[in-house]
């Protein structure tokens, strides 16, 4: 999937400084350590891409590691949906590993470093602990607590492990440095006590280790050479390497934390924390609705695995964040149905057309292309009959040359089948058009050959015969915020900017090939978008929902 003449990255140039001086190749190891406490979404896959990425490029191992310290939010529902959209993606881990794993091992590093004198426990609560951390320009100051001696911290750990103190009562914390420029060096917390059972340890810990004291220990067990991560984790990166430096036992491979800019899509919100809001406040279905970026939404809608990898290379990885459209995705999309998705016809707002010089029992089974794109894919057969159902916005009593579609006097051709003119229309008593009539030119016949099925005219409309059409229940998306960067207001929050118009139910009109699909099927709907078979969609009830519409919108922003 990568392609190794392209440009290199400036991760892979860390990468090939360091194959020559720190490292070897056959060392090298990757890691995408989601925490479970979410369903990924489209930064996570940016981040799915890069790690994996560089696996193929180097042909090297990268890990599944479940960051899953937290019992108080994290759930197997979440574990089990992130292998599947890591597998989904297209992407083969090497080990599945959990930091859970790692418990007992880190319980023993906490005794070693508080044994060193680098490790002791605080018994103040969480208000007095943030108070004294001081701020950017002031020194903290150390806790009362700070010099305990190794006995009673050792007891005190060992109650803490063993159930005897109250969530809140005694936290762990490494002696660093409460004077030090970065904030984070200021005696971190290394352990608290959650009383919560945890997904896989049951009630074995009721001590938990917070992130850093795990991460970095978790990738030194596991041999990762380069544990990446997005920018925030800049300011880590000191303590990373402090608690290393404890640890390091100077003969295996000490792992380097790198850091790269998040991925921020356009007219969404990619935080888990926001995306449960969204779930929790049912402005939208469930975690896999179809207008949101999780991988398992952008499944359900129909964006094809290959799409979300080649946006990610697109973009590629940067130092700095910065907002990417979303139709730079969704050109991605449509690049890749345009290859596979057969192409039919559906009438998505029907008006009715009758042929009024077509016999009334007739009907012909006219041969159609399932993909100009893949001349494999064959052809298939579209019933024709007097009653069809073409598009609403497709005829107009009256329109100006620009008009390519049917009016009143006008001729196009029926997609597959023949030329019609259309003659007169019969409205309520709105004046809402209700029917068309027009007349054929029974020797226009597509592919006949005749002088008459040669003649050109402007405009050439999809339709579906009514008699043999199948009704089926559409879903069009749009964007689920109005804004392009609902999270990019000071004042304002996120969902203030949510568009109340994303989902629109309507009734349209399916040619009866399409009868059998079954959910996740492909299609194009001849000149109105791609459409996928949603899970929702029953023999019965046919539920399509619009991946993406037809118009490249982007192309023209890259003009
Ligand atoms: P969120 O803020 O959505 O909760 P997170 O960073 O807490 O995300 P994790 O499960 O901890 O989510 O992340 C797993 C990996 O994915 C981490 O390496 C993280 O840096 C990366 N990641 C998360 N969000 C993005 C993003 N928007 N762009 C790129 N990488 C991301
Ligand atoms: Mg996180």
């Amino acid at each position: 999937m990568t392609d190794s003449k392209k440009s290199l990255n400036f991760i892979e140039h860390i990468i090939e400084e360091d194959l020559g001086t720190t490292h070897k190749k056959e060392e090298l190891r990757f890691r995408f350590p989601p925490e479970p406490n979410g369903y990924l979404h489209v930064g996570h896959a940016s981040s799915i891409c890069l790690n994996f990425g560089l696996g193929e490029r180097y042909n090297a191992p990268v890990n599944l590691r479940f960051d899953d310290t937290n019992p108080a939010k994290e759930e197997k529902e979440y574990v089990d949906a992130i292998k599947r959209d890591v597998e989904w993606l297209g992407y083969t881990w090497d080990k599945e590993c959990y930091a859970s794993d790692y418990f007992q091992q880190l319980y023993d590093w906490a005794i070693l470093l508080i044994k060193e004198g680098k490790a002791y426990i605080d018994s103040q609560s969480s208000d007095a602990i943030a108070q004294q951390k001081g701020t950017p320009t002031e020194p903290g100051v150390e806790s009362p607590y700070r010099n305990r001696s190794v006995e009673e911290n050792l007891s005190l750990f060992e109650g803490m492990k063993n159930g005897e103190f109250n969530e809140g009562e005694h936290v762990l914390r490494a002696k660093i440095d409460m004077a030090s420029s970065n904030m984070l060096m200021r005696d971190p917390i290394m352990y608290r006590v959650i009383k919560k059972d945890h997904h896989r340890t049951g009630s074995d810990w009721c001590i938990y280790p917070m992130y850093d004291w795990t991460h970095g220990q978790s990738d030194y067990l596991e041999q990762v050479t380069h544990s990446l991560c997005t920018l925030e984790f800049l300011p880590h990166r000191e303590l990373y390497n402090w608690f290393l430096d404890q640890l390091y036992d100077n003969t295996s491979i000490r792992p380097k934390q790198r850091e790269f800019a998040r991925r921020n899509l356009s007219h969404t919100v990619v935080s888990k924390r926001k995306l449960l809001k969204l779930v929790e406040e049912e402005i939208v279905s469930g975690w896999d609705d179809p207008r949101m970026p999780t991988i398992s939404g952008m499944r359900r809608r129909g964006y094809p695995p290959a799409a979300i990898r080649n946006f990610a290379d697109t973009v590629g990885i940067a130092k700095r964040e910065n907002l990417v459209d979303v139709s730079l995705l969704e050109f991605h999309v449509r690049d890749e149905l345009n290859k596979t998705s057969p192409r039919i016809m559906a009438v998505v707002n029907p008006l009715k057309l009758v042929i009024t010089n077509y016999p009334e029992d007739k009907e012909e089974w006219l041969e159609a292309e399932n993909n100009p794109e893949d001349e494999s894919a064959g052809s298939r057969k579209v019933p024709f009959t007097r009653e069809l159902y073409i598009e609403k916005e497709d005829f107009k009593e009256e329109a100006n040359k620009k008009f390519f579609r049917l009016k009143l006097g006008g001729e196009v051709r029926l997609k597959n089948g023949y030329i019609i003119k259309a003659e007169s229309c019969t409205k309520d008593e709105n004046g809402a058009i209700t029917e068309v009539q027009c007349t054929y030119d029974e020797l226009s016949k597509s592919g006949s050959g005749t002088p008459e099925s040669l003649r050109k005219v402007k405009g050439t409309l999809h339709w579906v015969s009514t008699k043999h059409a199948f009704e089926a229940e559409v879903r069009i998306y749009d964007r689920l915020f109005a804004d392009e960067n609902p999270d990019g207001h000071k004042d304002k929050d996120f969902m203030e900017f949510v568009n109340p118009d994303s989902l629109q139910v309507i009734k349209g009109f399916v040619e009866p090939s399409v009868k059998n699909a079954k959910p996740g099927d492909q299609f194009q709907f001849q000149r109105k978008g791609y459409f996928n078979v949603d899970i929702d969609s029953t023999n019965e009830k046919l539920i399509f929902n619009r991946t993406v519409p037809l118009r490249d919108s982007w192309a023209k922003i890259k003009e």
